[in-house]
């Protein structure tokens, strides 16, 4: 396997700028997840590594070549994609042997690879079926396999759960993370589904429009987010944002709503509060950092309860805080009603906050 490096990769079809100059190095076994809402230039990205499409400027390297000028087939890498691309009048077998053969590989080496790929995929039973006596995850695992068999220094994989139902993809889901484990593989996988990019790669490169957002393992992104765009991107449900003014007022620092009510903020919070272009700063909190008060307390904020969804351990609500919807979660047994009056309490520890003219995070 290999290193995957794009340097200042760009990718312009006129004014439109499905990719902006991204840099990233995948390292040689990682699993990186390219995630971002539609149109955020991820499938490009995979792409333009693939040698797919031709580049508008900067250079991908894999392992130790300089790749930006080869053809894909000299690039050793293998894709797969969401709709498998599987030879429909070819057995289970041939699919796996097909690129093989036209790689002109001793039938020996063919049939070992195959059987190999097999073995780890477990479809070892399933060589002799035609791709439409198997099942969508049975379908998925022939379309790694015939990845597998290729031994590429990288696998590519442009949204290869979305065709399958719920369920499946949660377990293709581990299926696929577990492979990676077993063979130490280099994974650049596109997903716009931020759970999956969370849940399966070690790191991920956070989209938007054409940008490199933001580049960090899971936990990371979660806990720092580096700006309102990746905030409200990763995690479900959604990180709220409550727009606000920060002022100084007896020598501490206070959030304050439109509606005249004062958050007074913790010496550190203050000072980050104080450090944006101007007075506007945007609060950020995580539901699980929030607690809901039928009664005010110190440093809580007034809101208004607007839906209420039991989901059986955990109940989630919405609540207006100021104009802005904040997502908190109580205990089942905490009643809350629609258009109730609550109070908010954010954590001082694990509340964001961001810079409301340039919606970049406060450090
Ligand atoms: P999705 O999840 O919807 O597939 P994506 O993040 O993979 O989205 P891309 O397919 O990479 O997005 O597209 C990025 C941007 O580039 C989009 O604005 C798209 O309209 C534009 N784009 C992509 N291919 C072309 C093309 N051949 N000609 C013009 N614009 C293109």
């Amino acid at each position: 396997m290999a290193q995957v490096i794009l340097k200042d990769v760009v990718k312009n079809y006129g004014d439109v700028y499905a990719v902006n100059h991204v840099s990233l190095t995948v390292e040689d076994g990682e699993f990186v997840a390219l995630v971002g809402p539609s149109g955020c230039g991820k499938t490009t990205t995979l792409n333009l590594v693939a040698g797919l499409i031709p580049m508008s400027g900067g250079t991908v390297s894999i392992g130790d070549r300089d790749v930006t000028d080869l053809d894909p087939k000299d690039r050793d890498i293998a894709m797969v994609f969401q709709n498998y691309a599987l030879y429909p009048q070819k057995s289970v077998y041939k699919n796996l042997a097909f690129p093989l053969q036209m790689r002109k590989l001793p039938k020996e080496e063919i049939d070992k690879r195959v059987q190999a790929a097999a073995k780890t995929l477990d479809i070892v039973h399933l060589l002799e079926r035609k791709p439409r006596e198997l099942s969508g995850g049975q379908q998925q695992r022939v379309a790694l396999g015939r990845a597998l068999v290729r031994e590429p220094r990288a696998f590519l994989m442009d949204e290869p759960l979305s065709n399958l139902d719920a369920k499946l993809r949660v377990q293709m889901r581990s299926e696929i993370k577990r492979f990676h484990q077993d063979l130490n593989a280099t994974i650049i996988y596109v997903t716009h589904d931020q759970l999956e990019a969370v849940t399966m790669s070690d790191k991920m490169a956070v989209m938007n429009g054409g940008f490199l957002q933001q580049y960090d393992s899971p936990a990371n992104v979660f806990a720092n987010p580096v700006n309102m765009f990746v905030a409200s991107f990763v995690g479900s449900p959604a990180m709220s944002l409550v727009p606000l003014t920060a002022a100084s007022k007896d020598g501490r620092v206070v959030l304050t709503g439109p509606e005249g009510w004062e958050m007074p903020l913790s010496d550190a919070n203050g000072r980050k509060a104080l450090s944006a272009k101007s007075s506007k700063v945007v609060l950020g909190g995580r539901h699980s950092t929030i607690k809901v008060h039928k009664s005010q307390v110190p440093g809580s904020v007034p809101g208004k309860v607007y839906t209420v969804e039991p989901t059986g351990d955990v109940t989630f609500a919405q609540v207006f805080v100021s104009g802005a919807v904040v997502n908190v979660s109580v205990a089942p047994t905490f009643q809350l009603r629609p258009d109730e009056p609550v109070f908010l309490e954010f954590d001082q520890d694990r509340m964001h906050l961001f810079d409301g003219e340039t919606e970049m995070a406060l450090r």
